[in-house]
């Protein structure tokens, strides 16, 4: 019996080691990543200068404590904010907790206003973490069952319906925040159009309320754009970061601007951990590498290909009802649900995802070369068409 509790369906594999996008499992089979451990593994893995710089730090010194400045710190908040138009960084060790950050801010700049039971509308089928805040926030019924009673302070409304957050604004007083992913990641890869987030962003500011961009999987140059939101042409209040950021060193970051800023004084979060060294240094570096090695760019580009290979490939194919997605978040839905193609991909050598049900996802590093993605489309058709056929 395993001691680890019983909390994931967990597939039959477990890895040893990996280079770039390749990675090896404990009987010595490669596969072509395609996943990056759920868009965490921005530079692929074991990347020579994330290693190297990695274990200097470690070499120097891994933790301190917030009691006392950090060097690291100053230095990456100054980077996320010269890169998204945000004035100030709160650092947390993952996204829920980037997300809890993000609605402590919000019941507080209320909780300023006078308002004295702060809402915040979220989204259906959005994705938000998994601590009791952040699972009262998320979109998915079963996330939330048998851990009642929920967070109270959020009004859910339909992904992509600006008139339903309009309605809200009418009939509700206390409305602080209005909190969204611009890509659903875990609610399937849904995306809206530009208007949608600037109607939202309008909204906001007719109101004075935060706008929130949970960025944690869209955010880190995935989408071929530092932060999704620049993908849509909107400036959010706070957003959050996670995954892709510290290129698989855990590290969350809560990055504030507008009428965000400033509202956190000492005594009103803290994290023992929270940007610590060696966190700091990943995340660091991984943006060093990004800027380096022309990553935005790449992913932009690789993911139209890919997108474009399976379009070509599955042109016809009945059972197809879309590809979507911006740069390397690309989701490919069919008529049924497909989980189990997670375990064919598995069997064929690939690591792919399955979210939402009936959407195939791939997240894969943002170094993917152009043979990594003609390859993995290649080895993907069969697989789909083959399910598609049944
Ligand atoms: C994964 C995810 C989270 C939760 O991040 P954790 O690090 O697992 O807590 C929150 N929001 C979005 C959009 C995510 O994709």
């Amino acid at each position: 019996m395993s001691h680890v509790m019983n909390t994931y369906a967990r597939l039959p594999v477990a890895f040893s080691h990996g280079a770039g996008s390749r990675i090896t499992d404990t009987e010595g089979r490669e596969y072509l990543d395609a996943l990056s451990g759920i868009a965490v593994n921005t530079l692929g893995h074991a990347h020579p200068k994330l290693v190297a710089a990695i274990a200097a730090q470690a070499g120097r010194m891994l933790h301190t404590s917030n009691l006392y400045g950090v060097t690291g710190q100053e230095q990456l908040a100054d980077k996320l904010c010269a890169l998204s138009g945000m004035d100030e960084v709160f650092f947390a060790n993952s996204g829920c907790e980037a997300n809890e950050a993000a609605i402590k801010l919000a019941r507080y700049y209320g909780h300023k206003k006078g308002i004295e039971l702060p809402t915040i509308i979220v989204m259906e089928k959005a994705f938000h973490g998994r601590t009791m805040a952040t699972l009262s926030a998320t979109g998915n019924r079963k996330v939330q069952a048998g851990f009642e009673p929920l967070v109270a302070g959020f009004i859910r409304v339909p992904y992509g319906d600006l008139e339903a957050v309009r309605a809200v604004a009418e009939h509700h007083n206390n409305i602080v925040a209005v909190m969204l992913e611009i890509i659903q990641g875990e609610g399937g890869i849904h995306l809206c159009d530009a208007a949608y987030y600037q109607g939202v962003r309008q909204l906001c500011d007719a109101h004075e309320w935060l706008m929130i961009c949970d960025e944690v999987q869209c955010g880190m140059a995935r989408t071929g754009k530092w932060f999704g939101y620049q993908q849509v042409g909107v400036q959010p209040d706070v957003a959050t970061l996670a995954k892709g950021l510290g290129s698989g060193v855990p590290i969350g970051a809560c990055m504030t601007g507008g009428r965000a800023t400033g509202l956190f004084g000492p005594g009103n979060h803290g994290s023992t951990f929270g940007g610590n060294p060696l966190a700091c240094t990943a995340a660091l570096t991984t943006i060093a590498c990004i800027e380096e090695e022309g990553l935005l760019d790449n992913a932009a580009r690789i993911g139209a290909l890919i997108r474009q290979g399976f379009a070509e490939g599955l042109a016809g194919v009945a059972g197809l009802v879309d590809i979507r997605g911006h740069g390397l978040m690309i989701g490919i839905e069919l008529d049924r649900p497909c989980g189990d193609l997670v375990k064919r991909g598995l069997a064929a050598g690939l690591l792919i995802n399955v979210t939402g049900d009936t959407v195939i996802r791939l997240l894969p590093p943002l170094n993917f070369s152009e043979a990594d993605a003609r390859e993995l489309v290649e080895r993907m058709l069969p697989l789909i068409k083959a399910f598609l056929a049944e």
